[in-house]
């Protein structure tokens, strides 16, 4: 596959390419709009199977890192940077390097964590350029934004049962939580707090039992979280969980979860609307980390961040409406909302080039 073949016809503003063989260095930084602002997205590193796979996932990343600052109001355009490998080849040098590809671009693309970087690797990369957020509270950043995203998470799942019921209340809700990472436990322990029934699944058995023992919640196979009987189904793994194989065995009313990319493809879109199952979009449900992060761009105001990351609930309510009035699935109501917004508000560069 060639790179404008991959681009098709989503018309991303720019990719960029990074090498440095001195540190085996091989990164893709991918801007899809700059249009609303700077693109801020983080910085993925995994050892993708080839080029084509990294370059794809690059793409389809900053796409929705365009869409999910355009929805929930934030003045930032969409981009996102993979690096094809894992930590066994992690030096400070490498870093340094990257620090350098990204300076490069002049604050068009301003990079974070993601899967398989760190706080401490943003701290190095910072030595190089100014275009980094994402960094830890005692090193000029907002620390970890984990527990801001699940708390967005609640927010959307307090406007579903809104939705549902015509009271946000999540006490006595039954809630299958998939993935109890940094996102899924903080996730679990505001569920708690707010009475809901919770059940848990991971792959590493030591996190799923430790918040056994820590909230008396529920714990069950892995391959069984997406069978639990449930109001709300939170995928806060990897993405795909909703797929072909999967849909027709769930059993929740809603799915509400932090991770990206849940749908494996557009068509599953449909699916899970048509099995009567209403789907938040992730690009929605999970935005209170980018909403974290970027306020590190400004003086970092706690109150404001808390306001922006609560708003998730209008913007969810507003969603699911206009999609019942307009015979859409959430999801299209979603990106026309931020395509919309994108047009709008923009500086004119996406819609430009033709991106649709
Ligand atoms: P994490 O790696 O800390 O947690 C993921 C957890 O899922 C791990 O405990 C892992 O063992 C588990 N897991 C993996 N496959 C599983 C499976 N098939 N079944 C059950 N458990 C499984 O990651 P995280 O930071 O908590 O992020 C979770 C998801 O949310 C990711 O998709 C991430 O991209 C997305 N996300 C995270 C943030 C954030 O602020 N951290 C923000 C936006 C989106």
């Amino acid at each position: 596959m060639g790179v404008f073949e991959a681009i098709g016809a989503d018309h991303h503003e720019r990719v960029v390419v990074g090498h440095d063989p001195a540190t085996g260095l091989r990164a893709i930084i991918a801007i899809y709009s700059t249009d609303l602002g700077p693109a801020l997205g983080g910085t993925r590193l995994f050892p993708y199977p080839d080029d084509d796979a990294a370059l794809v996932d690059a793409l389809r990343l900053s796409k929705g890192m365009a869409f999910k600052a355009a929805a929930s109001g934030l003045d930032l355009g969409g981009g996102k940077a993979v690096i094809i490998g894992d930590r066994s080849m992690i030096t400070d040098d490498l870093w340094r390097a990257y620090g350098r590809f990204v300076d490069s671009l002049a604050g068009a693309y301003i990079t974070a964590e993601d899967v398989g970087t760190t706080t401490d690797d943003m701290h190095v990369i910072a030595e190089e350029t100014k275009w980094v957020v994402g960094r830890a509270a005692d090193d000029h950043g907002a620390g970890d934004p984990s527990p801001a995203t699940a708390r967005g998470v609640v927010r959307a799942m307090q406007a579903v049962a809104s939705h549902l019921h015509g009271s946000d209340s999540l006490s006595g809700a039954r809630i299958a939580v998939q993935g109890v990472g940094k996102v899924g436990s903080a996730l679990v322990e505001f569920l708690v707090e707010e009475g809901a029934e919770v059940v848990i699944a991971d792959i590493k058995q030591e996190a799923a039992d430790a918040l056994v023992e820590r909230f008396g919640v529920k714990a069950v196979a892995k391959d069984d979280i997406l069978l639990e009987e449930c109001d709300i189904l939170s995928p806060c793994s990897l993405g795909a969980s909703l797929r072909v194989d999967t849909i027709p065995n769930l059993r929740c009313r809603a799915v509400v979860g932090s991770a990206n990319n849940q749908l494996a493809t557009d068509e599953d879109d449909n699916r899970i609307a048509d099995a009567g199952i209403i789907y938040v979009p992730d690009f929605v449900a999970n935005a209170g980390g980018l909403i974290h992060v970027s306020a590190e761009l400004d003086e970092f105001n706690a109150k404001l961040v808390s306001r922006r990351i609560s708003g998730i609930y209008d913007a969810v309510l507003s969603i699911l409406s206009q999609a019942a009035a307009d015979n859409l699935t959430p999801n299209e109501a979603a990106v026309r909302f931020a395509e919309d917004r994108i047009r709008r508000e923009g500086n004119g560069v996406t819609f430009r080039h033709g991106g649709q």
